[in-house]
């Protein structure tokens, strides 16, 4: 099976929201400069012998209109446009049409903006029943979070829900990681040579989960299942000497970038 991984632009937002606590006023250091930092989005294509597979599908292009004006002021993806899925996609020479089934690793605004590009189409997507739950809960009525769009997901599409761990194709296993939202997908990639384990945003960077840095409390719905899903990697990272593909961590997407 071929990786291709996608660069879906840059997020800037404060480093304190990917790691909790980075920067705190002291006694000696009041008023501290806070670190406004880029995030990378990338989306992957796993052209496996058996179908080629889209992992999520990035922001909306319209991201600076259509995103709440408050998320986008403190997430701004503000290269969207540039970076839409058929763009993406081209430079790794594929088209939509190519993508046999997609997975969604959860559904909020800067993995689920390309949904409808499968809109009518029998292209299954893959959602684990809690983040489908959870998504329409949030966007719907005022309970839930702010950073589900029915805009992204609301469409006529072939859903396929997930209730737990499962086999998508042979070497590929799809895997819950509750924590970051309730239905977090990542995933188990059996290759030649090293295996891959997608953590996603279970880790946005690599310091989340190497260095047991926890996100800031607005980027986890429930911090024990965090925990939890993140010593199933490592279990897994253990067994497998696996690479893990964090969520948003821009030095890890530019060292992998092509060499997947
Ligand atoms: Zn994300």
């Amino acid at each position: 099976m071929e990786l291709h991984l996608l660069d879906r632009g840059t997020i800037r937002a404060d480093l304190n929201f990917a790691l909790d606590g980075e920067v705190v006023a002291t006694q000696s250091a009041p008023s501290p400069e806070l670190r406004y930092e880029e995030f990378a989005v990338w989306n992957l294509v796993v052209d496996h012998p058996d179908g080629v597979v889209l992992w999520d599908t990035g922001s909306d292009p319209e991201a600076a209109s259509v995103w709440p004006a408050p998320l986008f002021e403190a997430f701004g993806h503000v290269d969207a446009d540039e970076r839409d899925l058929d763009t993406a996609l081209a430079e790794a020479g594929y088209t939509v049409d190519d993508i046999d089934i997609v997975v969604q690793s959860h559904l909020h605004l800067d993995h689920a903006g390309g949904l409808a590009h499968f809109d009518g189409t029998d292209v299954p997507v893959y959602v684990h029943r809690r983040e489908l739950e959870h998504a329409y809960l949030s966007a719907k009525t005022t309970a839930g979070d702010i950073a589900y769009l029915a805009s992204d997901f609301d469409h006529d599409l072939n859903w396929q829900v997930v209730d737990g761990d499962r086999q998508l194709l042979p070497g590929f296993e799809l895997l819950h990681l509750p924590g970051h939202t309730p239905g977090l997908l990542g995933a188990h990639l059996e290759r030649e040579g090293t295996d891959l384990l997608i953590a996603g945003d279970e880790a946005f960077l690599a310091a989340n989960y190497e260095q047991d840095r926890e996100m800031g409390s607005s980027l986890v719905y429930d911090s024990r299942a965090w925990a939890a899903s993140k010593r199933t990697l490592e279990d897994r990272e253990r067994r497998t000497d696996a690479t893990v593909l964090y969520g948003h961590d821009p030095e890890q997407f530019e060292r992998l970038s092509g060499t997947l």
